[in-house]
């Protein structure tokens, strides 16, 4: 594009309005150590922002008018009136409907948004499960934020743009994604609890313990992900319903055996069992972190993959090539991340061993005859900021 080291920048913004933005605002996308499936249980997550980052360059306009653009889509400036950021009829179509559905939470929730132009530039691929809807939404929602001067914080904003994703797009996510984009600081990881929504950021020092993360996106996503998503989240209802609990995160851990015992049905006790591990994978997680023991991490990346494969069954042949080989290959851990059918998986190395990892990941794609898998180094950068 040209643009150099500011693609969005000022630049690119005159060269699609024909004026000059008032600043240019940034926000990532993320990849979830630990903690899949556990969102929408009430229980607990921790992301971690990637150097990936969506941005947006912007300026406000006095008639009310939302206009948007973006590098990474065919089809020019999207214009939106008033009239058309109300949810549900005459429906916003297409990838807009993620920075139309942002302004249309500020405002219903009372804040004083007038339009704006946004042009956006996104190094966050798309449906890899790394997120970069949130980071679509929350760069919108910081620079209209600044614009007007809302002085919403980043746990306000992430929740207005999970509003947003929810209820006008018609994506039913839970907060993780939002609040990691908003909120994460580099190096760490964000701890979220996602029924207080409260968050601690937990020190991920990987480079000063010879460790790297990396994330391999298998560029695959399988038909089956949204339909089995609502079956999983369905299983968990019925899982909190048969234990008599408000949501799974009310098991508490040294309950689980005898609350599995009490489900009858197979599949709603495996997804349940899941959960209640997955919950407590976390917590030793971040013991592990806070201890300063990041390397003994690995075995619950694992275990997380060997139970979202086993119990909770949303992995695929691709995921589960990368575990095994990453693994066979002297990884300390790994595990796909993110939703399943597809997307990306995590692995955890020792320096020493990062290229032959991502090499032999390579090798079994190619001789599995999938296509090239992409490799990247996961060093924890910081949540949206305003660039320019
Ligand atoms: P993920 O969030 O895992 O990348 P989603 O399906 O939730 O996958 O979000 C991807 C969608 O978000 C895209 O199909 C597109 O509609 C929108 N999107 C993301 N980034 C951009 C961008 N830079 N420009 C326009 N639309 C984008
Ligand atoms: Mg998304």
């Amino acid at each position: 594009m040209g643009q150099g080291a500011d693609p969005a920048g000022p630049r690119a913004f005159r060269a699609v309005y024909g004026a000059a933005p008032d600043g240019v605002w940034a926000a990532p996308g993320r990849v979830n150590l630990i903690g899949e499936h556990t969102d929408y249980n009430d229980g607990f997550v921790l992301p971690v922002a990637l150097p990936q980052t969506c941005q947006a360059a912007a300026a406000p306009r006095r008639d009310g008018l939302l206009r948007v653009h973006s590098s990474g889509v065919p089809g020019g400036v999207v214009t939106l009136t008033p009239e058309q950021l109300v949810p549900g009829e005459p429906a916003v179509e297409g990838w807009a409907a993620y920075p139309a559905g942002v302004l249309w939470a500020l405002r219903g929730a009372g804040h004083q948004v007038g339009g704006a132009d946004l042009h956006f530039v996104s190094t966050v691929p798309a449906g890899a499960g790394l997120s970069s809807s949130a980071a679509l939404e929350v760069v919108t929602a910081l620079a209209l934020n600044e614009l007007y001067g809302l002085g919403l914080g980043g746990g306000a904003l992430a929740r207005l743009c999970q509003r947003a994703e929810n209820e006008f797009v018609g994506v039913p996510s839970g907060v993780m994604d939002q609040t990691a984009a908003a909120c994460c600081v580099p190096g760490h990881a964000l701890f979220l609890d996602t029924r207080e929504l409260s968050w601690r950021q937990v020190p991920l020092a990987l480079p000063a313990h010879g460790l790297r993360l990396l994330a391999v996106d298998t560029g695959v996503r399988h038909a089956l992900a949204d339909g089995a998503y609502a079956e999983r989240r369905a299983a968990c209802e019925r899982g909190a319903a048969a234990l008599g609990v408000a949501a799974l995160r009310d098991v508490p851990p040294d309950e689980a055996q005898s609350a599995l015992e009490r489900i009858a049905d197979r599949d709603v006790r495996r997804a349940v069992g899941h959960v209640l591990t997955e919950n407590e994978r976390v917590r030793r997680t971040v013991r592990a972190l806070d201890a300063g023991d990041p390397a003994t991490v690995g075995p619950l990346l694992t275990a997380s993959h060997t139970s979202l494969r086993d119990d909770f069954r949303v992995s695929c042949a691709e995921l589960d090539l990368v575990v095994d080989t990453a693994l066979a290959a002297g990884a300390l851990g790994a595990r796909m991340t993110g939703g399943g059918f597809g997307g990306s998986a995590l692995v955890l190395v020792e320096e020493g061993a990062r290229e032959r990892v991502g090499e032999a990941v390579s090798d079994a794609f190619a001789r599995a005859g999938h296509q090239p898998p992409r490799v990247f180094d996961v060093e924890p950068g910081p949540g949206a900021r305003r660039l320019v």
